[in-house]
């Protein structure tokens, strides 16, 4: 029990476990000799903790996990595999945020990116040229952090700010900022990427662009991002976070969509919103999910059961609207009558506005609390049949006809349910990742959790949601994508695809970095 309770310690601290276990004969063994060797760590725990991530569906154990103390050992240790006649797989691991064992390595070496936090600051501020470069380990929150002791902000950000730079990268970077900013992969300006050679190579739009192209949204199958450069911005001081609710999905889906194209900018000033999102209730408990535990009052709560509940006492689904203006002490006395002028023709349920005043760090950190206490109640650590979805325009109607009033089981449903529009043209194509061929398209999050033993259930009813998009022709593009076979990741990545097996050769010929998505192993 102490050794177990001392290797989780070590592990959070970011530091190896002493290895109990000799060095696996199929590593080389001259990483032991490359000054590796008390970085790494074969100690049965810490492979257990290497072996799964917040989805908990599936299990991969790998042979080794390292902890970095610097570029160099993870530099040391992708050319060791990559020399070696017998090359082994490496991943990269953030927080291990994934949910389908994708940032894991069956019989490789697991890199611990978070331990490169003992290696002194990695978060540096550029107040002349607006940036932040940061290390590719560091979390969202500690970089909002760090720019705001500048008075500065990073642009675009996920929902949720515990999660590595290097990670969201590989993947996008989606939230309610995205419409304006575009996706997080569209505001890096530079990257430091040990590629599946073992070289590092500094790369940007201008200066090997193939290789920075390759890997914003390029699930890891290029290169170690070590650091990366953020645009920045100044930071605003407070936060309008308005939500309206909606029981017609069209009418919802128009008022998102007149919202988003009101993004008037004038001389570096927004006019328009700075966050559009929406959520769906299935039913009252809902409300009171990891993403609205701090947003509703208890006498809120009585209005919006009465909007929940039909008259012959069954649940109606809700439609949320989230929006976001920021405002500082210059714009303080103006922001409530722009937000008025925003909200001008919109047709939510009359009564049905919600409005909370807070601060910026609080608006962006605001599904940690959610968080913290679902942990408290042992529910966060649970499995998370997660599915994420970019819907085109033309079929969101359908979807939310034949999936949120069809196959979602409202009886079993717990978690969120994310619906909200984006700009096609906010996302730069040279980039590996893919979204649908159409101006506006909805990113649909089913971020759906359970019990230990029945996630089974979560699962079959995601693939009978795919096959349905599939069956009535929805041309949709997963995020987070999870495919099994070849065929279906030629199809997920399309037109890119050729481009991207380009990639995969000219930068991880031998198939060393990321095996978890499974796209080459
Ligand atoms: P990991 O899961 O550790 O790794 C993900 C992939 O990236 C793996 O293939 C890994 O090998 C690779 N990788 C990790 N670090 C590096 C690196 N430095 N260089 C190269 N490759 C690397 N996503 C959004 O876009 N928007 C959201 O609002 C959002 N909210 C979320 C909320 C929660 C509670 C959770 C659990 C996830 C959320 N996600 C969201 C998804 C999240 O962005 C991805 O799961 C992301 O991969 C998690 O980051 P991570 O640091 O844990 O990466």
């Amino acid at each position: 029990v102490l050794i177990v309770i001392v290797s989780r310690a070590m592990f959070i601290l970011g530091k190896p476990t002493p290895s109990t276990k000799a060095m696996p004969s199929s590593l080389p063994q001259n990483l032991l000799s490359l000054d590796l060797g008390n970085k790494l760590s074969f100690n049965s725990d810490t492979l257990n903790v290497a072996s799964t991530d917040f989805g908990k569906l599936v299990r991969s154990k790998p042979q080794a996990v390292l902890y970095p103390s610097s570029h160099q050992d993870i530099e040391n240790l992708v050319k060791s595999s990559y020399t070696s006649t017998t090359p082994f797989s490496i991943a990269a691991k953030g927080r291990g945020h994934s949910v389908r064992g994708q940032a894991m390595a069956h019989n490789g070496v697991v890199i611990e990116m978070r331990s490169l936090m003992n290696c002194g600051n990695r978060i540096n501020v550029s107040l002349t040229d607006l940036y932040v470069d940061v290390g590719g380990e560091q979390l969202w929150i500690d970089v909002l952090n760090g720019a705001l002791e500048n008075g500065l902000t990073p642009k675009s950000w996920t929902d949720y700010l515990y999660l590595t730079v290097g990670g969201t990268l590989s993947n996008a970077g989606i939230s309610g900022q995205s419409f304006l900013y575009g996706p997080q992969i569209n505001n890096v300006y530079e990257m430091d990427i040990i590629t599946g050679r073992g070289e590092t190579v500094t790369c940007s739009k201008h200066m090997n662009s193939e290789l920075f192209f390759g890997v914003m949204g390029g699930l890891g199958q290029f290169g170690i991002i070590t650091r990366a450069r953020i645009a920045l911005q100044p930071a605003p001081q407070k936060v309008k976070w308005v939500r309206m609710l909606y029981n017609d999905f069209s009418v919802f889906t128009r008022d998102q969509e007149h919202l988003i194209s009101k993004n008037i900018n004038d001389n570096g000033h927004n006019h328009g919103l700075d966050y559009v999102e929406g959520s769906l209730m299935m039913d009252i408990s809902s409300l009171n999910n990891w993403r609205s535990s701090s947003f509703y009052s208890k006498r809120d709560y009585r209005k919006i059961i009465s909007l929940a509940t039909t008259n012959d006492g069954k649940s109606n689904i809700i439609y949320c609207l989230e929006v976001a203006k920021y405002y500082d002490d210059l714009t303080a006395n103006t922001i409530d009558k722009e937000l008025e002028l925003l909200f001008s023709g919109l047709s939510y349920t009359p009564g049905l506005k919600f409005t909370k005043d807070v601060s910026y760090v609080d608006f962006l950190n605001r599904v940690r609390i959610g968080e913290l206490e679902l942990e408290k109640q042992g529910l966060w650590d649970v499995p998370h049949p997660w599915l994420n979805l970019f819907i085109p325009k033309s079929g969101i109607s359908e979807f939310d006809y034949g999936v949120f009033h069809g196959i979602l089981d409202k009886s079993r449903s717990s978690g969120p349910i994310l619906v909200y529009p984006s700009y096609r043209n906010k996302w730069d194509d040279r980039a590996s990742a893919v979204v649908p061929d159409e101006e506006i398209f909805y990113s649909v999050g089913l971020l759906q959790s359970s019990g230990m033993n029945d996630w089974e259930f979560l699962e079959e009813q995601n693939k009978e949601i795919l096959r349905f998009c599939e069956k009535v022709g929805i041309k949709f593009k997963q995020y987070l994508p999870h495919y099994e076979t070849k065929t279906e990741w030629e199809n997920h990545f399309g037109a890119k695809w050729d481009l991207f097996q380009q990639r995969k050769i000219m930068f991880d010929p031998k198939r060393i970095l990321s095996p978890g998505q499974r796209i080459f192993s």
